[in-house]
């Protein structure tokens, strides 16, 4: 046990419960605060990993085993900090917790959910599927309990109160307000997509069948809303030809102008979900340049060798549906070859790039021009996509960095009291 204040980290993805853990591991009191109602972030969304193609599950079921075993950690989901004041050493913070409404008590026995009457578009998938207004987050969803989203709660229902065996249903919880001191702060607060409906001309929100990267990680997850066959949206068809738009919002000033990083390697990844499932569908890949720096070339080449994936360099211009069958036609230009085109799809991908979720960090936490976080300010550290676009690895070396970082600050805490 290292003496000294806790460390505050927020954000309670793969970056901040990898931080929280290893200052844990280490003998560090640690406070996680997730916006969410569970922990895991983005990644828990996702079907596999690249460049292995492994299941977030994996990590996500280590990281909860380690969380499980270690007493250091105190975790508060549907929380925020809303005030930190103070320097290295010595900040206080005040932590906004919204009520769960549901209590250590619940089993998961889901008999609250089947007297709800109300029902939420599952933020889970991406409002693909819908849930009741009382839901379990999703199948591996920590805290292990439901979830009641009050305001969606019909005028005087209590039925999940009334339903529920073990009294886990608390609907008078109030919102608290808790202060802690602490040492350091890491902001771990990651990522969210770029709208894509601010593109003009690729059809986002205009044709079910265009679709971003995040959609089509839970349409291929065995958990998401198709139980995990890649179908289209409009009509539950199989897709016979998949197009992927890279760069949608990245490096574009109009939009974002810098690279997300890590959409060329989603979307090999995705077009190797679509191959997988479809042995005669055909993919074609729309790029500016393909980016797959150090260990991922090797994955770029391994899905550019399957003969029925297609690259065209080129920037695509618009997508028009036919509304009655619900077809793609994704104009284009092919700049090697020096032609315009017009290709025939069914579903059309979107790879939308990455937007620091950094609103909600202190103002004393500096940002860059486009928003990320940066370093810079002692006791302040940022960690994974909150800092800058970059993989699950990247993010989680990054994470252990600022974890040892901010032990610093709670060694010098201690040392002056
Ligand atoms: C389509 C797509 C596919 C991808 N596939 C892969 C892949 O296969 N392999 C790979 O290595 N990488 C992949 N990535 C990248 C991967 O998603 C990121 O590396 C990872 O999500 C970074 O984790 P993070 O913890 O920084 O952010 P996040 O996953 O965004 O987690 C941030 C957490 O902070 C919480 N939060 C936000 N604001 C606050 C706040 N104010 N207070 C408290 N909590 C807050 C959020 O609710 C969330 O739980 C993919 C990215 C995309 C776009």
């Amino acid at each position: 046990m290292i003496a000294g204040k806790p460390i505050l980290v927020l954000g309670g993805g793969i970056a901040g419960m990898t931080a929280a853990l290893e200052a844990a591991e280490a003998g560090c009191e640690v406070v996680l605060v997730e916006k969410a109602p569970y922990l895991g972030g983005r990644v828990a969304k996702m079907n596999l990993y690249f460049p292995k193609l492994c299941p977030p599950s994996c990590g996500l079921e280590i990281n909860l085993k380690r969380l499980r075993a270690n007493p250091r950690i105190q975790v508060l989901t549907q929380a925020e900090l809303i005030e930190l004041s103070g320097s290295a050493g010595d900040f206080t913070a005040t932590v906004k917790v919204a009520p769960r409404y549901v209590t250590a008590a619940c089993t998961r026995c889901g008999f609250c959910a089947e007297a709800c009457p109300a029902e939420r578009p599952d933020e889970f998938n991406y409002g693909l599927s819908k849930t009741k207004a009382v839901y379990l987050p999703h199948a591996m969803a920590w805290p292990e309990r439901y979830v009641v989203e009050r305001p969606l709660c019909p005028p005087g229902c209590a039925a999940c109160a009334q339903a529920c065996p073990y009294g886990a249903v608390d609907l008078h919880q109030q919102e608290e307000r808790r202060t802690f001191q602490v040492a350091a702060v890491i902001a771990a607060t990651g990522w969210a997509p770029y709208n894509a409906a601010r593109i003009e001309g690729l059809g986002y929100g205009e044709s079910k069948n265009v679709v971003t990267n995040l959609v089509l990680e839970r349409l291929a997850a065995p958990n998401g809303p198709t139980g995990g066959k890649i179908l289209r949206p409009s009509d539950g068809r199989a897709p016979r030809l998949v197009a992927f738009v890279q760069c949608a919002g990245s490096r574009d000033e109009n939009h974002l102008p810098y690279c997300s990083g890590v959409c060329c390697a989603a979307s090999l990844k995705q077009a190797a979900y679509v191959r997988s499932q479809y042995p005669d569908a055909r993919v074609v890949v729309f790029y500016i340049d393909i980016r797959t720096s150090g260990r991922l070339e090797d994955f770029y080449s391994r899905i550019a060798a399957d003969t029925n994936v297609q690259f065209i360099k080129g920037k695509v211009a618009h997508i028009d549906e036919d509304p009655a069958t619900g077809d793609l036609v994704v104009h284009a230009e092919d700049i090697l070859r020096g032609k315009q085109l017009a290709l025939h799809a069914d579903l059309v991908v979107l790879a939308t790039g990455i937007v620091p979720q950094t609103q909600g960090l202190p103002a004393a936490f500096p940002v860059d021009e486009y928003r990320f976080a940066g370093n810079g300010k002692a006791g302040l550290y940022p960690a994974g996509c909150a800092h800058r676009p970059e993989e699950v690895s990247a993010s989680v070396q990054e994470a252990t960095g600022a974890a040892l970082k901010a032990l610093h600050c709670v060694v010098r805490s201690a040392h002056h009291g």
